[in-house]
């Protein structure tokens, strides 16, 4: 078993709908155990403004899923959201994001572990601090308190 962090973002019809159901699709998973939910953070959009606030969440999970099978998983239920990709950073149903995977660090084409933007992007830190602590080292970037 391996310690991820997922993240959630979601700003189309009902966000707290898609996130809450998605908490429960993840632990749907016979292979992922959801040990710890962040609060739901109302936040504004990154990218083209003229789109929705969006709510964003972190959850941590145990997996023996592979990070690429964790991959599809996710894909999984972003589809059955009715997730369309479309323009880059615009409006989403659901958003599931790989944070990190155990100590991994990764990039291939299809996954870059962890999560290139993290700490680039405070609407995933904060909730990422409240399931962790100041002391919490993001792999290959070092402490969280280093970003805010
Ligand atoms: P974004 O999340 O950057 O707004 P998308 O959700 O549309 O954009 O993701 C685009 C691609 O990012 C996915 O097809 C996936 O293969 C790739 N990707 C790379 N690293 C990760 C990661 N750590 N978590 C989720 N997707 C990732
Ligand atoms: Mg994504």
């Amino acid at each position: 078993m391996e310690t991820a962090f997922i993240s959630l973002g979601s700003n189309l019809d009902h966000p707290i709908k898609h996130i809450l159901d998605a908490f429960s699709q993840i632990e749907e998973s016979d292979k992922i155990i959801v040990s710890k939910i962040s609060s739901l953070y109302k936040t504004i959009p990154v990218g083209p403004q003229n789109q929705n606030d969006y709510i964003n969440a972190v959850v941590v999970i145990q997996t023996s899923l592979t990070p690429i099978n964790l991959l599809s998983t996710l894909q999984g239920i972003e589809k059955k959201h009715k997730r369309k990709r479309s323009i880059k950073w615009g409006p989403r149903s659901l958003d599931l994001d790989i944070l990190m995977f155990g100590r991994l660090i990764l990039k291939t084409r299809n996954l870059t572990i962890p999560h290139p933007e993290l700490v680039n992007r405070e609407f995933v830190l904060i909730p990422l601090l409240e399931v962790t602590n100041q002391d919490f080292t993001i792999t290959k970037y070092g402490k969280i308190s280093r970003y805010i």
